[in-house]
């Protein structure tokens, strides 16, 4: 039994020694800031800003809408006890109900940082929803999310002071792919101006202002309200008189309304991710966006 016994203590010891060396499997999950986000584009920030340092779990599984997420008991629960909690008021009205319910110690809103307005481009302007209600989606604008990138690492070194300046250095490395970004798209798209964007739901409000688009939803902000009949010969009539060669669709929700009205019109329908969820693991915020600017210089009607 001796051997044997002093076999496992020196095991054990080993594995110490190793511990406080290297990452411990699976004691190291409880060494980083547990930070809980709302959806997608806030997981994102949170990953490459955190790096290492920090556990990220997004609320909104990934096939899901994030507009209506439902939040079970546990997860309100898991709210209340997550080192950081980084959410977007007013895009979720579960994880609006979720916060006020659980009182999350450590919360950031990113919806000051992202500068939200009401219905930049028109969003919102001619549906029956969100009226006077601020935008959300602004993360279709590089600028707006290099903002919140900056937000999001002040939190955290303030969560966790020993690693400020490796989440000042992720931001910044962060900025900077951003603001390649940006000069991409403003680039590519500076000889489409005035453009008419024609979306399935008015995701894009914030890349049309940023880049001179004109951004016209079939549906709102909420893309789980049906168009009327009378928003949808509105949409008609706007994309004849402008001369428009494609709709854009997405996946998460149905893309059955936007093609019928392709179909209608007689022209193309593409793909534009509103980037509200990651539907294919392998490709993050930044290769969606490379992908929706290549969709938008095929299918925009440019000068040049
Ligand atoms: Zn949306």
């Amino acid at each position: 039994m001796a051997p044997a016994r002093s076999r496992s203590l020196s095991a054990t010891a080993a594995l110490l020694v190793l511990c406080t060396t290297t990452a411990c499997s699976p004691g190291a999950q409880d060494d980083g800031v547990d930070v809980l986000v709302s959806f997608y584009p806030l997981q994102y920030v949170a990953e490459q800003v955190g790096g290492e340092h920090v556990n990220v779990t997004n609320l909104t599984p990934a096939a899901a809408d994030p507009h209506s997420i439902e939040l079970s008991p546990v997860r309100v629960r898991e709210m209340g006890e997550a080192d950081l909690v980084v959410y977007l008021s007013g895009m979720q009205p579960a994880t609006d109900e979720a916060v006020a319910a659980s009182r999350p110690e450590r919360l950031l809103d990113t919806a000051e940082a992202a500068g939200l307005e009401a219905g930049p481009n028109g969003a919102g302007a001619e549906t029956s929803d969100a009226h006077g209600a601020l935008d959300p989606h602004f993360w279709q604008d590089p600028v707006r999310l290099s903002d919140v990138a900056r937000d999001v690492a002040a939190e955290l070194s303030d969560a966790d002071p020993d690693h400020a300046a490796d989440y000042a250095a992720n931001a910044e490395a962060l900025v900077t792919e951003l603001r390649a970004l940006d000069e991409d798209y403003r680039e590519a798209l500076a000889q489409c101006a005035g453009a008419t964007l024609v979306v399935s739901h008015e995701a894009f409000g914030y890349l049309a202002e940023r880049y001179d688009l004109v951004q016209v939803g079939i549906s709102g902000i909420d893309p789980e309200a049906e168009p009327s009949p009378a928003r949808l010969r509105a949409v008609r009539s706007v994309a004849r008189a402008d001369d428009v060669q494609t709709v854009f669709f997405e996946v998460i929700t149905s893309p059955k309304v936007t093609k019928i009205l392709a179909e209608d019109l007689g022209i193309d329908s593409a793909k534009l991710d509103p980037i509200e969820g990651q539907s294919d693991p392998d490709s993050d915020y930044l290769d969606m966006m490379r992908e929706n600017l290549a969709a938008l210089e095929d299918g925009l009607v440019c000068e040049g």
